[in-house]
């Protein structure tokens, strides 16, 4: 990415096809999306990257089994088809993970759920009719044909065993497997403004849209304000595209009628982290249930055991939404009752919220039971905002508003991202690790950054320092600092913990203070100029950052 002076240079006062407002998934799809298409585009994020839902989500990518409960089959089978297309383009990010739904002692295994596991399975298929084998001896790689993963199936105990130990204490009778995946929300976000940008689109973090502009009642631009220097410019755009989530609502107001705009009905979800000494879910997810006829998931992340996740109306701070005392505790129940542990909340090693910008139709339907669709808007000033979706349904979210755009504008432009990487796979043993850095730490980067991997590796090569990781026992490097400040317009502390890396989720408690992160943020100011003050300054700011994202479990739940 370029350097954020360069790209403030490239925006501020120019003119551009498409600006999209909001850097999270569906933003940086548009973005990516338009500038494939041959469009100009800008795209201006408020905060950092991610910082919205996209970093907050459970990391899944999809069909989302539970919404065949609400017969929202559509929504499951195209996420399910952008599941296997995500695969394909990123399979470094996105990767597949056996889900397991035990059944113990008299139980019998739930045969509603043995239907549904059946719909998914056929849903995901592409061709109806014809074998998983057919299809693969075919070699027909034409656009309907994607990786697909194995059919449920219902295996023995031994087996469940060998996939989750843990379970031993609680005997399993047996259990259905079948597959989703699993992927690094913020990672996948920077890879696809990776991907714009090298189709020439320009982006900007820290820089908020305050006014959408217009003349004779349409959108002609954006006023936005600069963080660091509070300086306001202007951007002029032919389209404006809003892609805010869960400020959707938020944003030019005074150019559109109540009902040309959707109406958000936040919904916050909690996530807690635990150490796999703790809780461990072997290399396979549970499904666990939870009372009342729902289920939460315990998954394997980053070398850490993920639950969650919780589903409540919400009506807090949206800005800063922050892990639930009562949500924690109901998660931490639901684990414990289940796998016979007895983990609190002081053993913890992270934990976070989201709010997801779910729509309202104004039917007082709980947020469980509310649709996970995508909806378009165009208000008579021209500008569209798209809300609402998935993580796993960005491609498909930001192809139905580019379309738009191309229909308005009458240009013969067809979608690509189907077909387009990306980022570009790297196994780790084709990377060369210099001394010190293991094997842990190569897997995680070529995961994280599939080939790009190997620019990281280099720096770690020229600076035994840069080699060391950021928090002992993990295996991010600071080497990854250089790397987010450099071509990720990373500018805080934060946004290499919570973003960049994951750090403040996963070992929380080894980050409380401000001397845990000094090194983080020399590598960080050197890179971006600071002086020692300054760097004291951002190091001693980071605690701060952590209570308020409520990452540390013993810090003050809300
Ligand atoms: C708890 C939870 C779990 C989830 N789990 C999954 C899952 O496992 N799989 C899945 O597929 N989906 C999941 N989702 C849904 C998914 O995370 C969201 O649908 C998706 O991340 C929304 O992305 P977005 O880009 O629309 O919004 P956001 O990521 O919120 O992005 C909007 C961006 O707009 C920026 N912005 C706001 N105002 C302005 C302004 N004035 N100027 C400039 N920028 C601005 C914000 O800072 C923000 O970065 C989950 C959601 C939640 C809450």
């Amino acid at each position: 990415m370029l350097t954020r002076a360069a790209a403030l240079q490239e925006i501020a006062g120019r003119r551009f096809e498409v600006l999209v407002i909001g850097g999270g998934v569906t933003g940086a799809g548009v973005a990516f999306d338009a500038a494939s298409r041959g469009y100009s585009v800008a795209l201006l994020e408020r905060g950092d990257y991610a910082i919205g839902t996209s970093s907050r989500s459970s990391k899944m990518v999809h069909g989302g089994l539970r919404y065949l409960q609400n017969f929202d089959l559509g929504l499951v089978r195209e996420a399910l088809l952008e599941r296997q297309l995500m695969v394909q383009l990123a399979p470094h990010l996105v990767y597949p993970t056996p889900f397991l739904v035990p059944s113990f002692a008299e139980e019998r295994r739930d045969r509603k759920l043995g239907i549904g596991l059946n719909m998914y399975d056929v849903m995901a298929t592409t061709r109806v009719g014809r074998s998983r084998r057919e299809m693969r001896s075919s070699k027909q790689q034409d656009e309907d044909f994607y990786w697909s993963p194995d059919r449920h199936r219902t295996i023995e105990r031994d087996e469940v065993l060998e996939l989750v130990p843990s379970l031993e204490p609680c005997d399993p009778n047996d259990a259905y497997l079948f597959y989703d995946c699993q992927t690094d929300d913020v990672r996948l976000v920077l890879t696809i403004l990776g991907e714009a940008e090298r189709f020439g689109a320009v982006m900007l973090n820290g820089a908020e849209v305050t006014e959408v502009l217009s003349r004779g009642g349409r959108a002609t631009g954006v006023a936005a304000v600069e963080a660091e220097s509070g300086e306001r410019f202007e951007v002029e755009a032919e389209n404006v595209v809003n892609a805010t989530g869960v400020w959707a609502d938020q944003i030019g107001p005074e150019l559109a009628e109540e009902e040309d705009v959707p109406r958000i009905a936040p919904s916050r979800g909690t996530h807690v982290l635990l150490d796999r000494e703790d809780l461990s879910t072997g290399s396979a997810a549970c499904i666990v249930p939870a009372g009342e006829d729902r289920h939460i998931f315990a998954l394997p992340w980053y070398g850490r055991t993920l639950v969650g996740t919780t589903d409540n109306d919400f009506d807090g701070d949206i800005d800063h939404p922050r892990p639930g005392g009562e949500d924690v505790e109901y998660l931490l129940d639901a684990v414990n009752t289940f796998f016979g542990t007895a983990v609190g909340e002081s053993d913890l090693v992270g934990a976070y919220a989201g709010v997801r910008p779910l729509i309202s139709t104004g039917d007082p339907k709980k947020s469980v039971d509310i649709s996970r669709k995508a909806e378009l808007y165009e208000t008579s000033s021209g500008m569209l905002t798209i809300t609402g979706g998935k993580l796993t349904t960005w491609r498909r979210m930001a192809k139905q508003t580019v379309d738009r755009l191309v229909e308005r504008d009458g240009r013969e432009a067809p979608c690509h991202t189907a077909e387009l990487p990306l980022g570009r796979e790297a196994s780790a043993d084709e990377q060369e690790a210099p001394d010190g850095v293991g094997e842990e730490a190569v897997a995680q980067l070529a995961f994280r950054y599939g080939y790009a991997a190997r620019n990281v590796l280099r720096l770690a090569g020229e600076s035994p320092k840069l080699a060391e990781p950021i928090v002992p026992g993990r295996p991010d490097l600071l080497a990854e600092v250089v790397i987010a400040a450099r071509l990720e317009q990373a500018r805080c502390v934060a946004d290499v913990l919570l973003r960049r890396t994951r750090l403040g989720l996963l070992a929380a408690p080894q980050l409380r203070d401000a001397d845990a992160v000094r090194p983080l943020a020399e590598a960080l100011g050197e890179e971006l100029g600071w002086s020692r003050r300054q760097v004291k300054r951002e190091a001693e700011a980071w605690p701060a950052a952590l209570a308020e994202a409520g990452a540390d479990p013993a810090g003050a739940l809300v």
